[in-house]
């Protein structure tokens, strides 16, 4: 399969640099004035904000992940800095800089805000503008985020195209008089950067938004715009151009037009306009300085079209040049990502995708998906699964610690997160402050909860029978008293079934009986004049047993990752679910072994015969249970079953290959999936190692690495 990408994303980059180049060269300012304003001024000043969104796409939706992207990419963005501060020293010195007045806080002053060449403030800006924007989003989530950024942005307008307004007070004009003794504009990292990054960040995180909603979005704030600023020139308030009320808003319909054209991607065009962007003030000096002894300063320098097209071209070819080379001669990329190289995960988020129409499909017309994602989302990356199932519309999660939902809170997942068990009740601040749901797990519990003084949602828990959590089912009087608690506001009222996943005769009455037991206390609340919030009593097999009960939330765990519990389970429903989770090796090492040798600890594999054995490079640290040793487990290997030989190790196994010919070092192993015909369920994999799916899959080590497949 070939990874579809952002093709639209990247090939504006190319658009965005040389709108940047029209900024600096006014190509229709010979022609008319105001349509080089609306293009320079106003067109082209989507391009800074593009770059910086998106950085925040591919940047700040993964910072939960941990500090390393956003680290690398301000070393990055710091190494560029210095490099092309040091490109343009001999033009500094050609302009007179180093012979002005304040040298050193004017140098320091430039390095900071401003860039040490006119066109350069955009790369501080790009490095203080992620580090504010990732130090917000992650301390208070996206929401808070972006409204901080939105306030720095709007202090920046009136210190731009807006200053106008803000000189005509005095205090005001006084406080903005003090700022640009320290930076020449507002356009900076500080004000103006910071939304943008954010707002690459939500969009990475949201839903598309459909291109008959975002081209329309786009042509209209755009033409607002363009009417905002004109209506600024006509009035003479702008200080600067860079920053406008509308920017913030045609940037998203913008963005999420571009985000509609998928294709392949093509790291050379970032490479390219990066170069564009870097080399083009060179381009305008080196054309001037070749025009006059060529006698064409008219034709190249005077008209403004010619002169733009002059100073494209030759920056385009020069930055096509050095592109082909960096990809020839620069450091080759690792062809694993970070700890995928010994064994890893692959997540198939497509199928994913296809679990959650199968099950909104399934679930009755109003049922809402749930999605419970504790565990690391059963072993498949909290993270990622949340993202996709944010964007797919799922707006309900669950999960079993107040620790997992504020993850997923700081991530940026929107809409209800629901703990499944117990969380110490003097955590109640955070459970506020993240809007994460808690569950009511009997009266005492709600007590000691409403006493903390701080106002928070739950969802009641009845014991109908499982006998784990919950108020008694019998005790109407007390779950009616949890509704009149002070500080708990009850949306939702659920229970859980003890033995869904059997259809055995005694079972299924087992269930039923919880289920009227559940329904006979909600018609005792409503008789108490309780207001009956959310219900829900399904999970997987729930729902595949009881299809016909009509709740608000079906609350699905393993069914949501492809699999059933265990192999061969019957259920009145059978859906059409594909396995989400992969796991993979490769050979790191064959030997021989003769008639009669041992291999591995204990001699617990003895060669009945002369054995080929491959040896793995993963083992139970990495969650592939100890107990399928000996026979008990299998791999698949050039699409057929090599049987594990001996006992399995922390960090390696071994496997007999003896009856596969051709094994190499360096072949794929599947531990979990299918390769060619063959296939290795996880429900197989953990009945034969004497536990169900959601145990052994929920034991996946922190030690593989993931590769996600779309
Ligand atoms: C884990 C859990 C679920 C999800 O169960 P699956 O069988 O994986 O769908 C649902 N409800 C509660 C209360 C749980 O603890």
């Amino acid at each position: 399969m070939t990874k579809k990408s952002f093709a639209g994303i990247d090939g504006f980059r190319l658009v965005a640099a040389l709108l940047v180049i029209a900024i600096h060269t006014s190509p229709l300012a010979s022609y008319s004035q105001t349509a080089d304003f609306v293009l320079t001024r106003v067109i082209a000043r989507v391009a800074v904000p593009f770059f910086l969104m998106t950085s925040g796409f591919f940047l700040i939706s993964r910072y939960a992940d941990g500090a390393g992207r956003l680290v690398s990419f301000l070393k990055k963005t710091a190494l560029i800095y210095l490099a092309a501060t040091v490109l343009y020293i001999p033009l500094n010195v050609y302009a007179g800089y180093f012979r002005g007045e304040h040298l050193l806080p004017n140098i320091l002053k430039d390095i900071v805000f401003d860039g040490t060449f006119y066109h350069l403030w955009y790369l501080p800006a790009a490095f203080l503008g992620a580090a504010i924007a990732w130090f917000f989003t992650r301390k208070l989530g996206f929401r808070w985020a972006l409204v901080i950024s939105l306030v720095l942005y709007a202090i920046g307008l009136f210190g731009d195209s807006y200053y106008g307004l803000a000189e005509r007070v005095p205090m005001l004009k006084s406080a903005y008089d003090a700022l640009f003794e320290v930076t020449d504009y507002t356009r900076n990292g500080l004000f103006m950067a910071p939304v943008f990054f954010v707002l690459g960040g939500m969009l990475a995180e949201r839903k598309r938004m459909p291109l008959k909603i975002s081209v329309p979005g786009f042509i209209v704030s755009f033409a607002l715009m363009c009417g905002e600023a004109l209506t600024l020139r006509h009035f003479g308030l702008q200080r600067h151009d860079s920053m406008y009320v509308l920017l913030p808003l045609c940037m998203v319909f913008l963005f999420e037009c571009l985000l509609s054209f998928k294709g392949t991607r093509k790291k050379g065009l970032g490479t390219a306009a990066l170069l564009v962007y870097l080399l083009h003030p060179m381009a305008i000096v080196a054309v001037r300085f070749a025009a006059r002894p060529l006698g064409l300063w008219d034709v190249l320098v005077e008209n403004s079209l010619v002169h733009y097209a002059v100073v494209c071209l030759s920056t385009l070819a020069v930055s096509a040049v050095l592109t082909l080379l960096w990809e020839k001669k620069g450091p080759k990329r690792a062809k694993h990502l970070p700890g995928t190289d010994r064994a890893y995960l692959e997540i198939d988020l497509g199928a994913l995708e296809h679990n959650v129409r199968v099950i909104n499909e399934a679930a009755p017309e109003g049922c809402a998906l749930m999605a419970v994602v504790k565990a690391s989302a059963y072993g498949h990356g909290m993270f990622k699964v949340a993202e996709r199932l944010a964007k797919l519309g799922v707006r309900a999660y669950a999960v079993a610690t107040l620790d997992e939902g504020i993850e997923l809170r700081r991530y940026g997942i929107p809409g209800e997160i629901l703990i499944l068990g117990w969380t110490d009740p003097e955590r109640a601040g955070e459970l506020r402050r993240y809007r994460i749901t808690q569950t009511l797990i009997d009266g005492e519990y709600a007590k000691k909860l409403d006493d903390q003084g701080v106002r928070v949602r739950a969802h009641l828990k009845v014991d109908t029978g499982m006998h784990r959590l919950g108020y008694a089912w019998e005790d109407a009087e007390g779950v009616a008293g949890a509704f009149g608690l002070k500080n708990i506001e009850i949306t939702g009222i659920y229970t859980h079934l003890g033995t869904s996943e059997s259809l055995a005769e005694g079972d299924c009455r087992y269930s039923e009986l919880q289920i009227k037991r559940f329904y006979g206390l909600l018609e005792a609340l409503k008789a108490r004049g309780v207001a009956i919030p959310k219900v829900h009593i399904q999970s997987s097999y729930g729902l595949l047993n009881y299809p016909e009960l009509q709740c608000d939330y079906v609350r699905e765990g393993v069914s949501l990752y492809g699999v059933l519990s265990a192999p061969g389970d019957v259920t009145k429903l059978q859906l059409d679910l594909a396995p989400v989770l992969s796991m993979r090796t490769t050979v790191a090492h064959l030997l021989r072994v003769k008639a009669g040798e041992g291999v591995g600890y204990d001699r617990a594999f003895m060669a009945a015969r002369d054995s080929v054995i491959a040896v793995l490079p993963v083992g139970y640290g990495d969650g592939y249970p100890r107990s399928l040793s000996c026979g008990r487990g299998y791999v698949l290997l050039r699409g057929r079953r090599a049987p594990v030989a001996g006992k399995i190790c922390m960090d390696q196994m071994s496997v007999d290959v003896t009856d596969i010919p051709g094994v190499r070092v360096g072949d794929a192993v599947t531990l979990i999936g299918r390769d060619g015909e063959e296939e290795l369920t996880a429900p197989e994999v953990a009945a034969a190692s004497g536990s169900i799916t959601n145990e052994l899959l929920s034991r996946m080590g922190k030690r593989l690495g993931m590769i996600t497949k779309n």
